[in-house]
Formats: C-alpha cells, structure tokens, sequence
C-alpha cells in the first residue's frame, strides 16, 4: 500500500510522467492541475538542450472522477532554441498518453466513449451529459478513433457473399427530402463492410474496384434488392458470381404491391382514403400478416373485411399473390425453383388479375434467376435484415444523422465488427 500523499495523487489521477499541481473541487466540475515532467527536450532542428519559454494551460474533457465530470487542466511547457541563427523558435510540448492535438478531450476518454457510443450505441448526448461537456467534443472523438478503428485494414478478409442494400440515412432540408447511403455487406458472416452515400451503383462500384481483383475473385455470391443498378454493378465488378434476389426485398414488393391494390379498391369502391370504420382499412395490418401467423380467428376476420370491402375480390387475390411469393420460401430444392418460379410468374400475369398482382408477375419474371438461385445458395436473408436493424438502432441513438461521415463510422462502429481489442492501440486521427 502507498502511503506517500504526492504519489497516491500520482496513481489516482493515473497519467504516466506527469506531476499533479493541484486540485480545484469549488465547482460543479472538479478540475486537475498537472504537468508532464519529462526531461528537458533537445531542439528538434539542431540538437542542443532547450530552455524552458513559459507555460500554456490547456483544459481537456476527462473521464468523470468519483462521480464528479472532471477537467484535466495540462499546464504545457514552451520550449525555445536558445540558438539564435535556429530556425525552430519554440513549440509547445506533447504527449499522446495525454490526449491528441486538436481534440478537446484526454486520450482516455476519448477511447472510453468510443466504445461507449459506438460499441453500446449510446447516444451522444447522453454521453455528453454524463461528462459534463458539449456534443461536438465527444461527437468529434469518436470521429478520429473509431474512424481508425473501423478504417484497420484487417477489419474483414476475403468475402463469399455479398450484398448491396440501400438504406435511408437522413430526411432534411426543404420538404424532408431523403438521402439514402447503400450498405456492403459480408451476407454470409453479417457483417456491415462499409457504407457509400447514395443509392446509384457509382459509390459501390468505386468502392469495390478499390478492394482489387484477388478479394473480388472470392466473391461466389451477391445479393441484391430488386434493383437495376445494384445489378448492373455486379455484372460489371463480379461477372463470375452467382445473383441471389434477397428473399426480404422480394416479399416486402408482394406486400407493397398489396397495400398498392387495397388503397386503390378502397378509392374506387368509397371514393375516398382509408378511414377507421372502412373494412378494406381495418384489415390492412391482417393483410400482410404471413398466413401462419394469422391464425383461424383472424383469418376469418381478414375474409369476413374482405367480403365487405372488396367486391370484386382484387385484394383478395393480391394477398393470395403475396402469400404465395412467401411459399417460395418454404422449401430448399433448388431443381424445382426456378420452374415455380416462372409458373407463378406466368400466372400472376393473367390478364383477369388486378393490375398489381400483374405488375408483381413482371418483377418476378425480370429476376426469375437472382429468385430461384436463392434456393441454391442458401444464403438467408436473415443478415441483411439483422444489420438494417441494428442500423435502425443507431439511428435511433442518433437521432437521425446529419453527415453522412458520422453515420458511417457509427454504423460500422455498431455493425462493422470491428476489433475492439485494437481500441487501446490505434491512434486518433
Ligand atoms: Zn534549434
């Protein structure tokens, strides 16, 4: 046990080489004096020993002491060349175990709420408060080290599977316009590999080529939404790789196309939109329940709404669609998909058929192969809904993003799978 008062100072404030001036607890923050007491430095121009020009005080954020939001207040040494022909007139002192030029927060509490926010998804207010500092200190910290981290060139290795996806980041400006990113991701193990603004195939084009021939050349599978310039990307950066329609994309359109026909129906037979005492309005939720889950009462409220609001039965048989679009998905043989997927393809497009179910019967026909080579792969859709959740989540945290930089780098921080064992070691940038 330590027993000699400056040195137990010394552990509990738990800087190396650093002596401990004071401590000031009059006000709500508590605030540490302290200054390095390195040797004296030699000039970095010429050499000879420096001499001491003054001090500079720099306050920086720390991590909370005793409960206390605490203030590390660096008294920093200036250096000057005695010689006077040197061109190296003075510098102020650094140490990185102390924090990082330009941040505004010591190397410690910036590692410590980067995992904080990007590991926990903590929100950064939340974090802010709990240090008893502003947003933009704490946002910029976990820009210059999980930057770092999510940019460790060993974050991922070669990859079987991938997907594209685009992914809404923010609505802002003038009407809430939105901004969508598009989201590479390693299907096979769930990992999120980057994300590009936009949702045009220029960004994950560029992105891919960058990552050279050998890594694309590992590629067997890419996934995709039902979208032609994700298509096109692959066709053009992995010619060789085998096109999977991600099965969540593919049942989300039947139940986009169903909505489309009972808003339709519903204006056409009331004359107006969906109200709480229409029928076609109250089954909506029904509706793009899967058959299973429905179970026999709601199925027989579902039918029952139906009958009063659906006189021609067109919503009824865009739910038949979409559940069958859904059943394409229960089996596994890859020799029967494609022929049932052409068959209900073929069938969709019927001339009787309400003019969604028809425009259903199209798409599917369009990605007949990307559909049916799911059942050859196998790869699930289950990654890429899992990581659009927990994007979800991060934006949740965030409230919404307003650049697109700090999106990224949280969303990889979250879903990137970084190494956070190299945390300790990375430097800011
Ligand atoms: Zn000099």
């Amino acid at each position: 046990m330590v027993q000699d008062p400056a040195r137990i100072c010394e552990i509990l404030v738990g800087l190396p080489e650093v002596n401990v001036l004071g401590v000031d607890d009059s006000h709500p923050v508590l605030e540490i004096h302290v200054e390095c007491r390195g040797p004296r430095p030699g000039c970095s121009e010429c050499g000879v020993f420096a001499h001491l020009k003054d001090q500079r005080i720099v306050t920086l954020v720390d991590l909370p002491c005793f409960g206390k939001p605490t203030r590390l207040w660096w008294h920093k040494r200036r250096w000057k060349c005695p010689d006077r022909d040197c061109p190296n007139r003075s510098w102020t002192e650094e140490d990185r175990r102390i924090g990082a030029p330009r941040l505004a927060m010591t190397d410690r509490a910036g590692r410590w709420i980067t995992e904080q926010v990007g590991r926990c998804a903590r929100s950064v207010n939340e974090v802010a408060r709990e240090l008893g500092c502003d947003w933009h200190t704490v946002n910029d910290a976990v820009l210059a080290y999980g930057e770092a981290l999510v940019d460790h060139p060993d974050r991922f290795g070669d990859v079987q599977a991938l997907g594209l996806d685009e992914v809404l980041f923010v609505r802002e400006g003038p009407f809430h316009r939105q901004h969508f990113s598009t989201s590479i991701v390693d299907v096979g193990r769930g990992q999120l590999l980057d994300v590009v603004p936009g949702r045009s195939g220029a960004e994950p084009k560029a992105w891919l080529e960058r990552q050279g021939p050998a890594w694309l050349g590992q590629v067997r599978f890419a996934t995709l939404d039902l979208s032609g310039s994700y298509r096109a990307v692959f066709d053009a950066v992995v010619p060789n790789a085998t096109q999977v329609a991600d099965p969540f994309h593919v049942v989300r359109l039947a139940n986009e196309k169903l909505d489309e026909c009972r808003r339709r129906v519903q204006n056409e037979t009331l004359g107006h939109r969906g109200t709480k005492a229409d029928p076609l309005y109250r089954c909506r939720r029904l509706l793009t329940k899967a058959d299973e889950r429905l179970g026999e009462a709601g199925k027989e409220k579902l039918l029952g709404l139906l009958r009063a609001g659906d006189p021609r039965g067109e919503v009824a048989m865009a739910w038949h669609a979409k559940e069958a679009v859904c059943e394409l998905y229960t089996h596994t043989d890859p020799e029967l998909a494609l022929e049932w997927v052409d068959r209900l393809a073929l069938d969709m497009e019927d001339r009787d058929h309400p003019t969604e179910v028809r425009s259903l019967g199209r798409t599917l026909h369009r990605w007949r192969l990307q559909i049916a080579a799911w059942h050859g792969a196998l790869v699930t859709n289950g990654p890429t809904e899992a990581m659009n959740n927990l994007i979800k989540r991060v934006k949740r945290a965030a409230f919404g993003f307003r650049r697109f930089r700090s999106y990224r780098v949280r969303a990889l921080l979250y879903t990137g799978k970084p190494n956070w064992s190299l945390l300790a070691t990375i430097s800011p940038r």
